[in-house]
């Protein structure tokens, strides 16, 4: 049987800034203070554009992020809308972006996942990883993963697309929707396998859960930050 391939998408572009300051950001109550990542429970996230980056919009499609909590991610609403909405619905959780009058910035969406998986990678250059971390605060664990990149173990089975560090992870069954055609010179796309065995020989927490708590008290000789 032909071994299910995964697309990994991510923006050419810079992202853009948002008009908060970083001691309001440090406030907001659905990312951690430590670590920026936004909390595994939080659904939609509403996302502010400062008025500087608004002309340079059109340039960033369909997909790039906005510079705050180590970036909301954000899509042009016709690239993702060419997912049948079912699967929309099923794995993904859709905000706006606002403008700094609060109006709504039309055809652009915010969006989260139910999952946020990490790449490992089997380090051509000889470091598989860069420096893992756990936030002293929420327990996210944070790694660097040195390509060329794999999945390890296999990501969750009831769900299709899935946030990736910066990226956005699709099963090459929902991919195949999106009309790649017309956007290929404006993403990165990198096919990404799955593994039998973890290839970088690390001992990782299921990346299906970077704040699993059970797993960080098992290792407390990792660097808390
Ligand atoms: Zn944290």
């Amino acid at each position: 049987m032909k071994k299910e391939e995964f697309y990994l998408l991510y923006s050419k572009w810079d992202g853009f800034h948002s008009p908060h300051t970083p001691e309001e950001i440090a406030k907001f109550p659905w990312r951690c203070s430590g670590c920026g990542e936004v909390f595994d429970d939080v659904k939609q996230v509403d996302s502010v554009i400062q008025n500087t980056y608004l002309s340079d919009l059109p340039k960033e499609k369909p997909l790039t992020s906005s510079w705050l909590c180590g970036g909301v991610k954000v899509v042009w609403e016709p690239f993702i809308r060419a997912i049948p909405q079912p699967i929309l619905d099923h794995n993904l959780y859709f905000g706006n972006l606002l403008g700094q009058d609060g109006k709504r910035i039309e055809g652009w969406l915010t969006y989260r996942c139910r999952y946020n998986l990490q790449l490992r990678g089997t380090g051509k250059g000889g470091t598989k990883v860069r420096r893992i971390t756990v936030c002293k605060d929420c327990g996210y664990v944070r790694w660097g993963a040195q390509g060329p990149f794999f999945l390890y173990p296999a990501p969750p089975a009831d769900a299709d697309i899935f946030l990736c560090g910066s990226s956005t992870l699709f099963r090459e069954s929902v991919y195949q929707y999106l009309d790649m055609e017309q956007w290929r010179k404006k993403v990165y796309v990198q096919k990404i396998k799955v593994a039998d065995k973890p290839l970088d020989g690390l001992d990782l927490p299921p990346f299906e859960i970077p704040r699993d708590l059970k797993w960080v008290e098992e290792h407390p000789d990792l660097e808390r930050c």
